[in-house]
């Protein structure tokens, strides 16, 4: 039928699945029928958009002609803030999202992020006013606009759209000022009462980054470094009870020149007369005075817990009973539940717990770069440790060697596992936690290579009948998430995909996943095997590392499979003397690969705040780039955390095999000399995909020479 209309309507759900692009708004009314509607009729795409849902399919069609259909690569802009408003924008495909600039700081906010059945634009159409906020894509995104003249037009012709309007502006208010809530404030222009900053003691204000601004009607006004951090908002309200806090943001460097400053004046001022009207504080707040250590144990607000693993299971002695108790405390489990939900919500890959001499240490990394988090008291510790091995299923009484667990947790419906290792360390035993998530909502070929025509031959490579691809790099360059990338584009009920795996990271809906498990023998070979009698077509070896595995793979795509599977060596042509060593005669590996892919990873800059930068000529020379070509690098920004790198992007170096490469390889040609033949047969090596996403501002100078020159 003619109705290719998205059906998911999220708005701030960031793993908004990507739903398939809808045939432009004129096909679509080409394509409809144009017999009157009826109540089995499917919808109209416009009647799923707020606006039009008021239309007969009929009426819709009519509009839908007035409509220009845009797409939209990932990060173009679709409306800048500033500029005039001469059109209004409906998603049918896609996701964008809605950034708006702090007048004071020049800092990007994020504000909303918006998907199909979702538009913007029209407010600055009605007010004539300039756009109030940037939106821009985020993925692959198709819109329908509608310009301003046939906005009236429609608007005079149909006066449901203008009912359906005042609806989605009221709901628009709303929003607005549901994001008021946090909005992003100055220190320095604020008149703040001494008074309401003595509601929390100083120590508790430097741990959290956070300061009282404002106090009234029960309600406080917290300045925060960082809204999202929970276990500050949980303290605070310990300390001062029954408050509702209002979360505003301030910058680092704000917060830190107002504490070395300003704050010291008001303070001092403050000492002497406080302690001759000492009722004021509490008369202020009408609660008990501010404590001055940070007691996460002693709290007794806390206390929704949303445990799923059954505790009760593995308590077998008194020794472990005390641990048990220590670990049930309820503000340890939700210490515990805080760390866990923060980290998958910053998209961290390891999680760490270190027991330091005076305190213990919360570390996240965050694209490869490991951040303290916080320091929490000493006192959690036995808590959270004993908690953390009993959700691993580890065995809390035993401290003095090293354990392996894992914890399987729901996050808004997505399964995600936590691989878990505690070591016995001076301070107390030290917890390392690995992220895996195993949706598959980040996968897709076109989420990791950025460059088209890359891309392009990728698919290609991939869609392959039967013969080998190799994905090459070092550990850690994300190689298996190309390839599960790649099983999930061709996954489908008539083909039988099978994945021997080590660890299985991701969960391939229809694919028969299998965990290697060298303790009983089950090692790759064995698996790949097995496999084989299995009638598969698709075949997925985490690594290739032995001689075993390397044949039974050659072996398995002469006889008409394909199959998948990583190689370490740091280029794409290395992969033969690779191969070579392991014992594969050149000739079968000149038959059965299909093609080789070299990637790594690299820090992706930061959007928002990046800018050119200058680079020293022996090394524009070494990446091939010429004396007009603009590099960035990240200045930091409050989007970013002043880091000015977010994210991560892929450097990717595919070569296709052909006639002339598969008789270089037969004859056991070198690793250069396949190189340059595949280069000279149009291979984009690592160094010139680095040099284009340098030219598009994607990753810095930097960041490219720390992964490409270990291929030198
Ligand atoms: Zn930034």
């Amino acid at each position: 039928m003619a109705t290719p209309a998205p059906t998911k309507t999220t708005s701030t759900n960031i793993s908004v699945p990507v739903t398939p692009p809808p045939a432009p708004p004129d096909a679509a009314a080409a394509a409809a029928p144009a017999a009157a509607p009826s109540e089995g009729q499917p919808l109209h795409f416009l009647q799923r958009i707020k606006l039009f849902s008021g239309l007969s399919v009929d009426e819709c069609q009519q509009v839908v002609k007035r409509m220009k259909r845009r797409d939209f690569p990932p990060n173009q802009i679709i409306v800048r803030e500033g500029a005039p408003g001469n059109s209004m924008f409906f998603i049918t495909a896609g996701l964008v999202e809605v950034r708006k600039k702090d007048p004071n700081t020049g800092i990007d906010f994020l504000l909303t992020e918006m998907g199909p059945g979702q538009n913007f634009g029209e407010m600055s159409l009605l007010t004539g006013k300039p756009r109030t906020a940037t939106v821009s894509a985020l993925q692959p995104t198709t819109c329908a606009v509608l310009e301003q003249k046939d906005f009236q037009e429609l608007f005079m012709q149909y006066p449901k759209i203008g009912l359906a309007l005042t609806t989605i502006l009221a709901d628009r208010v709303e929003q607005a000022s549901q994001q008021v809530g946090i909005e992003f404030i100055n220190l320095a222009k604020m008149q703040i009462d001494p008074r309401v900053l003595q509601l929390l003691p100083q120590p508790m204000m430097v741990q959290h980054r956070v300061l009282p601004v404002a106090f009234a009607n029960n309600r406080l006004t917290l300045a925060m470094t960082n809204p999202n951090n929970i276990i500050a908002l949980d303290d605070i309200r310990r300390v001062i009870k029954g408050v509702m806090i209002e979360p505003v943001i301030v910058t680092e460097e704000d917060f830190r020149k107002f504490m070395n400053t300003t704050y010291q004046q008001l303070t001092k001022k403050e000492d002497e007369p406080a302690a001759t009207s000492g009722g004021k504080q509490s008369e202020l707040i009408g609660a008990p005075k501010a404590e001055v250590t940070v007691d996460l144990l002693q709290s007794d607000i806390i206390r929704d817990l949303q445990m799923t693993e059954d505790l009760q299971a593995s308590v077998t002695t008194d020794n472990k009973q005390e641990l048990m108790n220590a670990s049930e405390d309820a503000p340890i489990i939700r210490l515990a539940n805080s760390i866990l939900g923060l980290a998958i919500k910053k998209g961290t890959s390891d999680i760490h717990i270190e027991p330091m001499e005076t305190d213990v240490q919360v570390r996240f990394r965050i694209d490869g770069v490991l951040q303290v988090v916080q320091n929490l008291p000493k006192k959690v510790q036995l808590g959270l440790v004993s908690r953390l091995k009993i959700l691993s299923k580890l065995d809390i009484s035993e401290k003095r060697l090293p354990q392996d667990g894992r914890i399987s947790v729901q996050m808004e419906g997505k399964p995600i596992d936590f691989r878990v290792s505690s070591v016995p360390a001076k301070w107390g035993e030290k917890i390392c936690m690995r992220i895996l998530d195993k949706s598959n909502t980040t996968l897709g070929l076109d989420k990791v290579i950025s460059h088209e025509p890359v891309l392009k031959l990728v698919r290609e490579l991939v869609s392959q009948p039967y013969g080998i691809m190799y994905v090459t790099g070092p550990t850690g360059s994300g190689k298996t998430t190309t390839l599960y990338s790649a099983l999930a584009e061709i996954n489908e009920p008539g083909i039988n995909i099978s994945t021997a795996e080590d660890p299985i990271e991701y969960d391939l809906p229809g694919v028969v996943q299998i965990q290697a498990n060298k303790d009983i023998g089950l090692d790759f070979a064995r698996i790949l095997r097995a496999f084989l009698r299995q009638d598969p077509d698709v075949i997925l070896v985490g690594e290739t590392r032995d001689k075993e595995t390397a044949q039974i793979a050659v072996e398995a795509a002469l006889t008409g499979h394909m199959v998948f599977t990583t190689l370490h060596t740091n280029s794409a042509a290395g992969a033969f003397v690779r191969l070579g060593e392991m014992g594969v005669e050149p000739f079968l590996m000149s038959a059965s690969t299909v093609g080789v892919m070299a990637q790594r990873l690299t820090r992706r800059l930061c959007q928002k705040c990046k800018e050119p930068t200058e680079i020293d000529d022996t090394v524009r020379q070494y990446l091939g780039l010429s004396k007009d070509d603009v590099t960035y690098k990240g200045k930091g920004c409050e989007y970013c955390n002043e880091k000015g790198v977010k994210g991560r992007v892929g450097i990717y170096e595919v070569m296709k095999m052909n006639a002339e490469l598969r008789s270089m390889v037969a004859k056991g040609a070198s690793t250069e000399d396949i190189h340059a033949c595949a280069v000279k047969n149009g291979m984009i090596d690592l160094k010139a995909y680095a040099g284009i996403l340098l030219r598009e501002g994607l990753t810095s100078v930097e960041e490219v020479l720390q992964v490409v020159s270990v291929q030198e």
